[in-house]
């Protein structure tokens, strides 16, 4: 542990598996606080033991953050339980990709309930005490997909151009006037359980009979380029991150 981040409060939302348990890890590493946030419990419960093993504070809050009311009481326990709160890193989301014509409705409005909605209220809700502060950092985990579309991704970057989007209004809005920083990180393919919950069997298949040829990225290695972006000097707001595989051409 090194400490750059002793004394910060973080909430990483979408922390019981895969890339935000990997981000809550490392920020608890370097000494911060940290609010874990997602709906399986038994998760975030195993991760807080883990984290309280590296001698950090955490705060479990399970919530199923599309709904606005769980999203803003997670953000208001964690500034009331621990005090501040410094990094908000976005992050839950899920990713059902599929042919249009085909699509499940249901996964349409669930991949925007969540990817979408989720970080409209859980950062609404964040300003107040970043403005109060004076300062804050809101780490958005969008995707290639939020810079590229293709077909089959339609819904899934139709929610991460919409991240990106409010990322840079954000940043135009408040990182001048109110010294809150703004970064989005966009992830080519990451190994972890976002492709289990594809609902479209021969779309699920293809890609992941396409992506197991690669190498694929690593949880902690998104988790590094968070840290990356959120241990910066306060002069310095890392925009954009966009990280890929190497084998993903
Ligand atoms: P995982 O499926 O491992 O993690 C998704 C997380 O989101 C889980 O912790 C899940 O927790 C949480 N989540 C889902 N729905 C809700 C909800 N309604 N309320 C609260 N939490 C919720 O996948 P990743 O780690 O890969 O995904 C994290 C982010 O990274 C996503 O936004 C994804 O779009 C993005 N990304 C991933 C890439 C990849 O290749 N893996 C590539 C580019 C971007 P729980 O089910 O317990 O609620």
């Amino acid at each position: 542990m090194s400490n750059k981040l002793n004394g910060k409060v973080a909430l990483v939302t979408g922390a019981s598996s895969g890339i935000g348990e990997a981000t809550a890890l490392a920020l608890a590493e370097e000494g911060a606080s940290v609010c874990i946030v997602a709906r399986r419990e038994d998760r975030l419960q195993s991760l807080a033991e883990r984290i309280r093993g590296m001698g950090s504070k955490v705060l479990v809050i399970p919530a199923d953050l599309s709904d606005q009311a769980q999203a803003k009481g997670a953000v208001e326990r964690t500034v009331a339980e621990l005090g501040r709160l410094d990094i908000l890193v976005n992050n839950a989301g899920i990713m059902l990709l599929g042919p249009a014509a085909e699509a499940s409705l249901e996964d349409w409005k669930s991949m925007i309930n969540i990817n979408l909605m989720a970080v409209l209220y859980v950062t609404h809700a964040a300003l107040p005490t970043f403005r109060a502060q004076g300062a804050g950092h809101i780490v958005m985990v969008s995707s290639v997909s939020g810079r590229f579309t293709s077909p089959t991704s339609n819904v899934y970057s139709v929610t991460k151009f919409g991240v990106n989007a409010f990322a840079e209004s954000l940043r135009q809005e408040f990182s001048a006037k109110h010294k809150i920083r703004v970064s989005v990180i966009e992830p080519g393919v990451v190994a972890t359980e976002l492709t289990d919950h594809l609902t479209h069997q021969a779309t699920r298949e293809t890609y992941v009979a396409n992506t197991s040829k690669w190498e694929r990225l690593e949880s902690q290695d998104i988790a590094a380029a968070i840290l990356y972006a959120v241990t910066q000097p306060p002069r310095v707001n890392v925009n954009e991150i966009l990280i890929r595989p190497t084998d993903q051409g």
